[in-house]
């Protein structure tokens, strides 16, 4: 990049972290970003971009038209944070209490803001748009897909998109790139055994649903390792089992939750039908009634393998082919999957790991943090981006 645009980058360093700070000591929750979508809306009104507010509620968007016509590339930051209290003893430590930025969210939001201050100084070198998509509630409440149905791929039409997610196994100075599959569908699921209860020294009086669910569980295990390709990736964990009162009840009712992961659609309705399954002849066989509820969440994020080699050849010179992974793909979620089933794009990580600071807590842990570091990088990154997307030739 040239050194002018490298200098304007290296300039905001103090603002970017300022900003960063400001967003990591007052996290909100998922659609409730209100104080973090006034900052935002003003810093990209500050920037002389179009401003819209107020879509899936708390979202805003921010537009820069060129100087000559060309195509539109938008990307994509998540504003929210999580229901838990920060452990860390940081100047910058949050101060709502039980609520953290432990997933870097803040970083996002103040990256996408460095390339909005960056981009705003260079419009007359901008042929298309630039779209800046900050979005509400990455984490469960699907901001993604409220925003994609609300059309914010269009009006203009994005062409292609871009997001970034950083990442606590990668060091920091590092780009890693999911070519194709990025990260799994997470849906949950609730499957109750409906039997009879009795007292706990009558068992013959029952129809016992705790000794059904012990069955089902070891059932259920057998899914991922007897039914899937040994090629293809998926996890089913029950993460909660309930039922009964007291030692001596045999109850009417025992209940199983959990999640369940996939990449491919096929193996996600594999997974789905065989637990259907399992349910249905794990009560037949206690003889008893089952309840099972699927509820599907976020699709598998596929990136576009196009957009993703563009990443790799963007990012690769700035930092050199070494500093640039491909990795394989993780069975966590993300809604920016929303995006790239209407249009073409990449969702890559940022690494943000510095072992010398002591910055290796991972994601959604009370003590992660980031080496800011990542922050003006990560504005090179998304800059180089687009610089290769749009043809620019900012360098
Ligand atoms: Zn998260
Ligand atoms: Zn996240």
């Amino acid at each position: 990049m040239s050194n002018a645009v490298k200098e304007k980058i290296a300039e905001m360093k103090d603002w970017l972290v300022e900003t960063r700070r400001t967003l990591h000591m007052n996290p909100e929750l998922g659609f409730e970003e209100v104080e973090t979508a006034k900052l935002v809306a003003g810093y990209l009104d500050k920037f002389g971009l179009r401003v819209r507010t107020g879509m899936a509620r708390t979202g805003v968007i921010g537009l820069l038209e060129g100087s000559k016509p060309g195509r539109t590339v938008a990307i994509r930051a998540d504003m929210d944070a999580l229901p838990m209290e920060e452990a860390n003893q940081v100047p910058y430590c949050s101060k709502a209490k039980g609520k953290m930025h432990a997933c870097g969210h803040d970083a996002h939001v103040t990256i996408l803001l460095g390339v909005a201050r960056l981009f705003s100084s260079l419009s007359q070198e901008v042929q298309g748009n630039i779209k800046w998509i900050f979005q509400p509630a990455e984490e469960g409440g699907g901001g993604g897909r409220v925003l994609t149905e609300e059309g914010v791929l269009e009006d203009p039409k994005v062409d292609a998109i871009f997001g970034a997610h950083l990442f606590p196994d990668l060091q920091i100075g590092k780009v890693g790139i999911h070519e194709k599959e990025g990260l799994a569908a997470t849906d949950r699921f609730v499957i109750k055994m409906i039997g009879r209860g009795a007292h706990g020294a009558y068992p013959h009086l029952s129809r016992d649903p705790i000794a059904a669910v012990g069955h089902l569980i070891t059932q259920i295990h057998t899914i991922v390792s007897r039914s899937i390709s040994p090629l293809d990736s998926a996890v089913i964990t029950i993460g909660k089992v309930s039922g009964g009162t007291a030692f001596n009840i045999i109850p009417d009712e025992a209940e199983i939750l959990g999640t369940v992961r996939s990449l491919t659609p096929q193996v996600r309705q594999e997974l789905k039908s065989r637990m259907e399954q399992a349910t249905r002849g794990v009560a037949e066989s206690f003889g008893m009634d089952s309840a099972f509820d699927f509820q599907y969440g976020y699709p598998a994020l596929v990136n576009d393998p196009e957009m993703s080699r563009l990443i790799a050849t963007a990012c690769a010179k700035g930092i050199g082919k070494e500093n640039v992974e491909f990795i394989r793909p993780s069975m966590g979620g993300e809604d920016f999957s929303y995006y790239l089933q209407k249009v073409p794009g990449s969702f890559f990580r940022l690494g943000c790991r510095n072992e010398a600071k002591g910055i290796v807590h991972p994601f959604h842990s009370s003590r992660f943090d980031i080496d800011e570091e990542v922050l003006p990088f990560g504005v090179e990154m998304f800059a180089r981006i687009i610089d290769e997307y749009l043809g620019l030739k900012l360098f």
